[in-house]
């Protein structure tokens, strides 16, 4: 159930039975010569719809671009905002979804770049706004996500890795170029926390990544589990205190 399909009364009604709204996060960012630059935002996007879908529950609009400030910017088409406005976006979503009447909030976040917003972002709207309840989730932090990457042999995420590259071939098969996957990680080392990712250290753009083992199965897999998970997230937050 996706908020901008609905009329304000829809919006009425489904606030008389349930407070609870999803919001995806992700990035318009370089992810190297096989993934699209929407990659996160796709894979966010497709989880939360689908955590919406089973509970029926509502979904906010993606907020993307995200925050790719700091490593991303060396790769043509990356769109960063900055910090504070990013932080600023994520707030006055939540506060106008606030003054409406929801309470419950699930934040499902398709980009590393991002958490440091969402942190202080909803660190605030939890301690300012009356009656609230929030959650997040990072499907890469999910155990059972990295206990299967293990079993498959991706290798964790790293920067359009085995995983994302498996994601994204099941949310959005058409984006993927799969003949140039490889591996990419340049014998550069990292003298600054500003060399991730950067074309002195990475000449395609990925990183960590190990893509020619990602299949759509194993991504649908990866894509189950996490909604699986987002479902149980969801139960817990309107779950009495
Ligand atoms: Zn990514």
């Amino acid at each position: 159930m996706l908020l901008m399909e609905q009329t304000w009364p829809d919006v009425r009604a489904y606030l008389e039975r349930c407070r609870t709204i999803i919001i995806p996060l992700g990035s318009v960012e370089q992810h190297g010569l096989a993934l699209p630059l929407g990659t996160d935002a796709f894979i966010a996007q497709a989880m939360a719809q689908e955590a919406g879908r089973r509970t029926q529950r509502l979904v906010a609009p993606i907020l993307a671009p995200g925050m790719s400030l700091y490593v991303h910017m060396d790769f043509p088409g990356t769109i960063s905002f900055m910090p504070d406005t990013y932080t600023a976006m994520i707030r006055d979503c939540v506060a106008s979804l606030h003054r409406h009447g929801f309470r419950n909030f699930l934040l499902v976040n398709g980009h590393g770049g991002n958490e440091g917003c969402i942190q202080n972002a909803m660190a605030e709207m939890g301690y300012r706004l009356p009656g609230m309840k929030y959650t997040w989730a990072q499907w890469w932090r999910m155990p059972e996500i990295n206990a299967r990457e293990d079993e498959v042999g991706l290798g964790r995420v790293g920067h359009g890795g085995g995983s994302e590259a498996a994601l994204i071939m099941h949310v959005r098969s058409g984006l993927v170029k799969s003949e140039l996957f490889g591996r990419d990680m340049k014998e550069a080392r990292f003298r600054t926390s500003q060399d991730l990712v950067r074309t002195h250290v990475t000449e395609t753009g990925i990183i960590d990544a190990q893509q020619e083992r990602a299949t759509a199965e194993i991504g649908a897999e990866l894509f189950e589990l996490t909604v699986t998970r987002l479902t149980a997230m969801l139960a817990d937050l309107e779950s009495p205190a």
